[in-house]
Order: structure tokens, then sequence, then C-alpha cells
């Protein structure tokens, strides 16, 4: 008999926990910028997501028998909406496309919310890194700081097309934002990398948020952890997409391309 969606394999200690699929309707879309739409979802089962405890908590969304990840950008239980901002980055892939046309009553089913990180209490400063796809991360972040820690001083940079597509960011009193715009040629990431290594970062226990294209997690890493010497449990750092794979191809190539960096720059310390 077939299994039915969202249930564990029987008999294999190995399978991952059971994440019941949930189903959400489309409420209303807000076009941000240009390349970045708003989804608001609502729905019975919204009841039954946990509290949201971290900041980058993501849902796998499902088209068929494919997922794409999603940060919560927001969950709001008066209004009883969730929101998801997506990047829309042309005619290619699912989620995107999906997003840039949907319309009130359309429905979404996705697994989760899973996640790993929030800002933690005791940081003497928390420098936020990413690209359009972090975005969502990284203004939930500045959500969860502004409400706990009203003076953290937070030190953003986050890469964009262009002037069209920055955002107004919730901030602490002392949150700078650094724009960077990609020139053209220049890969996803490269002018972020650049950016980051050239700032001037606070002194003291830095705790790091560093997401977006897979290239720039290669150079950023060695740079915060051989160069800046930051340590290794004071930075999330992954790659969220890559140029050039859809989210099946990089997720499967994503642990082998993990280890090959981790030995090449363990190597060099
Ligand atoms: C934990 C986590 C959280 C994430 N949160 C968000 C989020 O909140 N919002 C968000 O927009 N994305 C987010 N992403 C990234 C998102 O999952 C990927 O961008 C995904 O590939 C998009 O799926 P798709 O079906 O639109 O395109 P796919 O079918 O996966 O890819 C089609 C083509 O588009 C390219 N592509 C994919 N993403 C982008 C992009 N951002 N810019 C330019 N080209 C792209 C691919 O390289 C490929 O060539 C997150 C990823 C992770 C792992």
């Amino acid at each position: 008999m077939p299994r039915p969606e969202g249930q564990p394999r029987s008999g294999n200690p190995g399978a991952r926990p059971n994440r019941p699929l949930r189903t959400l309707t489309v409420v209303r879309t807000e076009r941000l910028t240009p390349a970045m739409i708003r989804v608001l979802l609502t729905g019975p089962d919204l009841d039954e997501l946990p509290e949201l405890a971290l900041t980058d908590h993501y849902v796998k969304l499902r088209f068929g028998d494919v997922t794409r990840t999603y940060t919560i950008r927001s969950l709001d239980r008066e209004t009883r909406e969730l929101a998801i901002d997506f990047v829309i980055h042309g005619d290619e892939g699912l989620a995107g496309p999906w997003a840039a046309s949907a319309q009130p009553g359309d429905t979404i089913t996705f697994a989760g919310p899973g996640g790993g990180w929030a800002p933690s209490a005791d940081a003497d400063a928390h420098v936020l890194v990413g690209d359009e796809s972090a975005l969502p991360a990284i203004a939930a972040a500045l959500d969860r700081l502004k409400a706990t820690r009203r003076d953290a001083r937070v030190d953003v940079f986050l890469e964009v097309a262009g002037l069209a597509e920055q955002q107004e960011l919730p901030a602490t009193a002392a949150t700078t934002v650094t724009w960077i715009h990609r020139a053209p040629g220049d890969g996803y990431g490269e002018a972020l990398t650049r950016a980051v290594i050239d700032a001037d970062l606070p002194d003291g226990r830095i705790e790091a948020f560093v997401h977006g294209n897979a290239d720039m997690v290669k150079p950023l890493r060695r740079h915060l952890f051989n160069e800046r010497g930051i340590p290794r449990d004071q930075v999330s750092i992954s790659g969220y997409w890559r140029t050039g794979m859809n989210e099946d191809g990089w997720q499967s190539s994503k642990r082998e391309f993990n280890a090959q960096m981790e030995a090449e720059q363990d190597a060099r310390v």
C-alpha cells in the first residue's frame, strides 16, 4: 500500500521524524519590490503550528513530489496570517512562478517548520549577511532583536539587484544596513563577499548569520573563520540556493559541496 504523504517509513530507525503536512490558503499577495512578493496564508492548519522560537524557521512547500524551502517571515496569531516572502527570479522554477501568479483562494501544502537559529542574547554584536533569498530570515532576526535587545549593535549587509530592491527593515537603535548592488557581470554574492571582507566589523563577541547563494559561502566562511578568527559556534553559514541548479540539484549536492569546502579550508588553519 502506498505510504501516506508525511508519514515515516515503518521499521526504518534512520528515518526523519514525522513532519505532518499542512495546507494553507492564500489570503492576498503584496508586491514588496519588483522582485519580491509576500504571500499571506491562512487556514485552520495555522493553529497547529508550534510557537516560533527561532528566526530562521523554514517550511518545505510541496509542488507535487518536489519541495522548495522558504522562511516564515512572520506569523501573526491574531490576524491568523503567515507571511512568506518569495524572490521572483524569472520564469524558471516552481516556487517563484507560483508566488508570482498566486491568487486569493489558492492553496499550498507544506511540511515543517524546521530551523536552527535565532540571535543570541549574549553577543556583543550581530552581523547579518545575505542576498534576497536570506532577506526574510534577516528581517525576522531584526524583528526579534528590536523586540528583545533594543540597543543591540547589528551590522547588516544585503546584496540586491539595485535600488528598487531595497526594503524598509526593522532596526534596533544601533543597526547599520549596508545595501550592496550587484554590478553587471557580477555573480550572485560576489559584491557582497567583497563588502564583508572590506568591512570594519565591530569588536567583541560577534555572532554572524550568513546565507544566500552558495558561491559566496566558500570565501566568506574562509574569511570569517580563518582570517577574522570568529569561533565556528558563533557563525551560522550555508548556501540557500546555487546558481545554475534548481533546489533538487543543490540539495542533493550540498553535502558533498560542504564536505569539500570544509576539507579545503580546515587544511589551511
Ligand atoms: C532554509 C532556507 C530558507 C530559504 N528562504 C527563502 C525565502 O524566504 N525566500 C526566497 O525567495 N528564497 C528562500 N530560499 C531559497 C529558495 O529555496 C531557492 O531560491 C529555491 O531554489 C527557489 O525555488 P524555485 O522553484 O523558485 O526555483 P528552482 O526550481 O529551485 O530553480 C530554478 C532556477 O532558478 C535559479 N534560482 C533559484 N533561486 C534563485 C534566486 N533567489 N535568485 C536567482 N535565481 C534563483 C536556480 O539556480 C535555477 O537555475 C531559502 C532556502 C533555504 C535552504
